[in-house]
């Protein structure tokens, strides 16, 4: 059960969605759309949410800025020399250059782009997108195997990998079928964090729902879990929304 709803803090009205949960904790979230979003217990009083809101005020003004500053630096790429794009969370210079073929390739701390026209925007866009996907199938895959591996004696059944573009989520997990779906802007993100999004689906295999019994096998396997989602969350989520 949602509802929007608003309180002031100082001088400032903050409008706020707020969940009412099975829960322990209150949490909050910044949205990419920098709506602030509060989950508190069942029966939290409207005067604890408000006090919460207001002493996470500086938090909330800094991340709203910061998926501000983010949105806009996405959409003013122009695949130019110089432009700086992340892969597996590292900083990459872009260089592009006209040439008699169309090639993407990373070496070292550059991403070398050659195109046939340098002011085809949209051309240079597909890409460097389909190299992206290109790399996450191959990178993603691999990790997959490797983390199965890594724990065989949990996870020895045919689990298949799929590989989509989402919105709103890093990975799910359809566990009737075994499928393990990923984000694949999770390319963007450090290799620690994919896996972390892989073991998190992984134990969906055997618990469905975010219970006790799912968090502590997570937490046999990735103890950093909570830090890599917030990782992902606070760093990366603005790319899940890029070109879509
Ligand atoms: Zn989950």
């Amino acid at each position: 059960m949602s509802e929007r709803l608003s309180t002031q803090v100082g001088q400032e009205i903050i409008e706020y969605i707020l969940t009412r949960k099975k829960m322990r904790n209150m949490r909050m979230r910044i949205t990419s759309k920098r709506e602030v979003t509060v989950s508190c217990p069942l029966h939290t009083a409207i005067a604890d949410v408000e006090t919460f809101i207001a002493k996470n005020i500086d938090w909330i003004k800094q991340s709203q800025q910061r998926i501000l500053q983010n949105a806009t630096s996405l959409e003013k790429y122009e695949y130019m020399t110089g432009e700086k794009f992340l892969f597996l969370g590292k900083e990459y210079t872009l260089m592009v250059k006209e040439g008699e073929t169309r090639e993407v390739t990373a070496i070292g701390d550059y991403i070398f782009m050659t195109v046939y026209d340098l002011w085809d925007f949209e051309d240079k866009r597909s890409m460097l997108d389909k190299w992206y996907k290109s790399q996450a199938t191959k990178i993603f895959a691999d990790r997959f195997s490797y983390l199965k591996f890594l724990h065989k004696d949990l996870f020895n059944g045919q689990y298949q990998l799929k590989i989509k573009k989402a919105v709103s989520t890093w990975g799910t997990c359809a566990v009737n079928k075994a499928v393990i779906t990923l984000n694949f802007r999770l390319i963007y993100a450090p290799l620690e964090l994919i896996d972390s999004v892989i073991l998190h689906e992984l134990c969906h295999l055997y618990y469905i729902h975010h219970d006790k019994d799912f968090y502590d096998l997570l937490a046999t396997l990735d103890p950093l879990y909570k830090e890599h989602s917030k990782l992902l969350d606070r760093k990366y989520i603005d790319y899940t929304h890029y070109n879509d």
